[in-house]
């Protein structure tokens, strides 16, 4: 058996593994028998790096040491200082991507070198090509991009029906909420519009249930100025919001919290779904805004849907199934795993795009997320006046595709043209992104026509193409695209390949063993008195196994570590 193309969830929050097996795509579970590896990076005292869970646990105890979020700063030149090193987004990622391939390599017990990787709808060139780069120093060749809502209706086997189909799929994270409306017909899905809101997810229902939680700890006498006492309601607040997903009511007992008057105190409250939900009710306005929005520009009405897919963890909260439901008249689907339904239409297309016989034939399109076009000049009168945005392609325009249009020199003196390409939405130029310019020389100054013929060509990975011809020669020039934050070259790629290997990495194999102290760590840092000693009792008795290294002892104590970790996290001593 040949080794099978990956899909690959590269999440802001946390990223998945898919591949499929016997026509169905299963999600892989890493070294901990968990499914989402969190997208975190740490580094530890010795310069060593720690991905997945035992660097999202240590994101409160060396905050310093710790990348979390770096989805948002793919393809930008921002950089993230962890201890010694300094790693962009793009070498993050590469990380996290590598670690995923282990995952799937430890599962196949083979080698894998190909991946699809899925990105938002409305990443645009410069993240793509960060991805496909991250994708290349995790020695994985990414064989598509393809965008989130996509790989979502996939999973959901929408492209299989036989009949024309409108779907809206609502993608609520831990940060951002993305609305998609796609048309699919006769097994091609098409994105007719996006919209969403990028500061909006999981963390804001987080924040605002906290909000409550900390009224009723002040009332009960807690110093909730405090920063530990603070982060401790943080997190319960984060763990009562799962919980009221599943049941009307969470009790919230967070022992030796530290109170105004100097004397600890004991907090045990009961929430429930309908506190929450008041607590939440400022947030329903900015879900339905986005929806509308994606509906108006696709020119849909509600009732003109007929499929609605929620992903994304936060979806899991009734609220949102309620306000879908309510919206659109119907209930949505919900039967795959929200945070894993992405993951799984990547191995979808991944099948498809290997010719798996399990999987019908689908061609998947979607719409350039930006206008793209060149700068013009206008004559008024006597004079030439530049800075003029004409786009060739329009945002929205499905892809891949493909379109020419002519230009000619301004006066008869000019034998050459400077196209400089631009993406965005702006009349002016200087209100978009230049993209880099493509210099077309030697125009014949006596020739009958001196026009040239530009084609932009843009494709499913979202990368852009242009060529001009001149028409009275032949001469073809292409753009090379040269802006700063283009496609790592050979060489910057070989360079930021040698920086990661030189990186030292825990080996997957101790995973369990890193998590199960980290996360031990992060909550003795929160822990006071006989709580705190009792971890420390097991913290200890572990870290004297790893050092006896009896692989039987090690397992055992960790066992152990984990159980009394669990059951103090929980405020039930
Ligand atoms: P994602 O980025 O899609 O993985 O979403 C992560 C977000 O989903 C976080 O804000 C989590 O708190 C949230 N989440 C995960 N499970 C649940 C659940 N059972 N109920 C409510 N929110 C959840």
């Amino acid at each position: 058996m040949s080794a099978p193309i990956l899909g690959i969830d590269l999440g802001t929050t946390y990223s998945l593994v898919s591949v499929l097996q016997a026509g169905r795509p299963v999600v892989l579970a890493n070294a901990l028998g968990e499914r989402l590896t969190p997208s975190a990076v740490s580094v530890d005292s010795d310069g060593t790096v720690l991905v997945g869970a035992p660097a999202r646990a240590r994101a409160t105890t060396h905050p310093d040491a710790t990348a979390l979020a770096f989805k948002r700063d793919m393809g930008t030149d921002r950089v993230h200082r962890l201890g010694p090193h300094t790693l962009s987004p793009v070498q993050l990622s590469a990380i996290v991507l590598r670690q995923l391939r282990e995952v799937a390599e430890a599962a196949l017990g083979m080698p894998v070198t190909e991946a699809i990787v899925t990105v938002p709808a409305y990443f645009g060139d410069a993240q793509r090509n960060a991805t496909r780069d991250a994708g290349r120093l995790a020695g994985l060749t990414v064989e598509r991009i393809i965008n989130e809502p996509t790989a979502a209706a996939l999973a959901y086997g929408l492209h299989q029906r036989d009949r024309e189909l409108r779907a809206v799929v609502l993608d609520l994270g831990g940060g951002t909420f993305d609305v998609t409306v796609l048309e699919i017909i006769e097994g091609v899905i098409e994105i007719q519009s996006s919209a969403g809101d990028a500061r909006l997810g999981g963390e804001d229902f987080d924040e605002l249930l906290a909000a409550r939680l900390e009224e009723q700890a002040r009332e009960a006498g807690v110093d909730v100025e405090e920063a530990r006492a603070r982060a401790r309601l943080r997190e319960a607040a984060e763990q009562a919001k799962r919980r009221l997903s599943t049941s009307s009511e969470a009790r919230v007992a967070l022992p030796l919290l530290p109170g105004r008057s100097g004397r600890e105190v004991d907090l045990d409250i009961l929430v429930t779904r309908d506190e929450a939900e008041a607590a939440w009710a400022p947030l329903l306005p900015r879900l339905r805004g986005p929806v509308l929005r994606a509906l108006g520009d696709a020119r849909r009405r509600p009732e003109d849907i007929d499929e609605v897919l929620l992903v994304g963890g936060s979806t899991r909260m009734p609220l949102v199934s309620h306000l879908a439901a309510q919206l659109f008249g119907r209930l949505p689907l919900r039967s795959l795993p929200p945070d894993e339904a992405v993951a799984m239409g990547a191995a979808v297309q991944a099948a498809l795009k290997a010719g798996d016989a399990s999987v019908e034939d689908v061609v998947v399109t979607d719409i350039a997320p930006f206008s793209l076009g060149v700068e013009t000049s206008r004559r008024h009168g006597p004079r030439v006046v530049g800075g003029f945005f004409s786009p060739l392609l329009e945002r929205g325009t499905v892809v891949p595709t493909s379109r020419e249009e002519v230009f000619s020199p301004m006066t008869d003196a000019q034998d050459r043209i400077d196209l400089k390409v631009y993406q965005g939405e702006h009349a002016l130029v200087r209100d978009n992104e230049l993209l880099g310019n493509l210099l077309v020389k030697d125009i014949p100054l006596m020739a009958e026509d001196r026009s040239v013929r530009v084609r932009f060509t843009y494709d499913l990975n979202g990368i852009l193409e242009v060529d001009a011809t001149v028409v009275a020669t032949g001469a073809v020039h292409q753009l090379v695209l040269q802006r700063r934050r283009e496609k790592l070259t050979g060489k910057a790629l070989e360079e930021a390949r040698k920086a990661l290997a030189k990186l030292k990495i825990h080996p997957a194999d101790l995973l369990p063993n890193q998590t199960a102290l980290a996360r031990a760590d992060a909550l003795f840092v929160e822990l006071r008195g006989e709580p705190r000693e009792l971890l420390a009792h097991f913290i200890g008795e572990f870290r004297v196994a790893l050092q006896r290294q009896d692989p039987a002892q090690i397992v055992e104590a960790r066992e152990r570590l984990n159980a009394v970790r669990a059951r103090l996290s929980e405020g039930t001593p």
